[in-house]
């Protein structure tokens, strides 16, 4: 009898965000072949008698490439076991799932995806903020700061004049050029912008700052997430610059600094200023 290959979201980090469908899936698996991003206690979940075996990447280096990958799920779902493809957040957000789900359909092994919550939505959840807002945000994009070729696909003029809610997923440090880009094509100064870096986990830290001053941003530990847009006005933690560059005089990052008290005083580069006349 030939197993199956189950494609599952392992969401932002906090294991409470697990589904329970993705938890069950996780209890019956045979071999568990999961992503760097995926914590200890997620996979946890797993049998002690399961085979779990990380085929992440680490610092840009491929421990495993994506044949490789393909190949294990197929080879082992054929052999008759219940295979779990765990993936940080969502599978179907760029996670490369589009790539192991055509290696299965061409082998004729049976497959199912298991949704999960993607790090924009952990990391706006923390934050407070709305990632839409009647008046101020009628789209949400989620875009990669990193593409496969290299070459930016991205049409930022098109993108900014949505008037969307932006999330860069894998930003980098590469926030100067982003910030170059969305103010050449026409995105005020003065939006607001947060860092997000480990979303939903103990070690979360979050740093708000305005397109001007991304370049500035301190290098937070990965994974770390970009928001982008005029709903940030409305979030509930906030950090204002100059307390951060006083975190972090040499511009070494390392400090935690959720902070929601005093938002409107502490806020400045356009963070809670509406929300403080309102
Ligand atoms: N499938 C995943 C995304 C994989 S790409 C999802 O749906 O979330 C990996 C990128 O996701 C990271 O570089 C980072 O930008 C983002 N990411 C994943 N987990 C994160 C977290 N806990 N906090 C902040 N960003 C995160």
């Amino acid at each position: 009898m030939t197993g199956k290959v189950y494609l599952v979201g392992a969401g932002p980090g906090d294991p409470e965000l697990l589904t329970l469908k993705a938890a069950r899936v996780l209890k019956h698996a045979d071999v568990v072949l999961h992503d760097d991003l995926v914590s200890a206690q997620i996979l946890q979940f797993a049998p002690a008698h399961a085979q779990v075996r990380n085929v992440g990447k680490r610092c840009g280096k491929k421990s495993i490439s994506q044949e490789e990958i393909n190949f294990f799920m197929v080879t082992l779902a054929a052999s008759g076991l219940q295979v779990v493809r765990l993936k940080g957040g969502d599978p179907l957000i760029f996670g490369r799932v589009g790539e192991e789900i055509a290696a299965l359909r061409k082998a004729g092994i049976d497959f199912e995806i298991v949704p999960g919550i993607t790090a924009a939505l952990g990391a706006a959840s923390t934050a407070q903020i709305p990632l839409t807002h009647r008046q101020s945000s009628h789209a949400l994009v989620f875009l990669t700061g990193h593409s496969a070729s290299g070459v930016d696909l991205t049409n930022w003029r098109a993108l900014v004049s949505l008037g969307a809610t932006v999330a860069i997923y894998m930003p980098g440090h590469r926030y100067s050029e982003i910030a170059r880009k969305l103010r050449a094509a026409g995105l005020p100064a003065e939006t607001p912008c947060a860092i997000v870096s480990r979303a939903t986990t103990p070690e979360e830290q979050i740093f708000s700052t305005d397109l001007q001053g991304l370049k500035d941003a301190p290098r937070l530990p990965a994974p770390t997430l970009l928001l982008i847009g005029e709903v940030l006005r409305h979030a509930g933690n906030r950090l204002s610059f100059e307390e951060a560059e006083a975190c972090w005089p040499s511009n070494e990052p390392s400090l935690v600094m959720h902070t929601d008290s005093e938002p409107s005083r502490r806020s400045i580069a356009g963070l809670g200023e509406k929300e403080q006349g309102a």
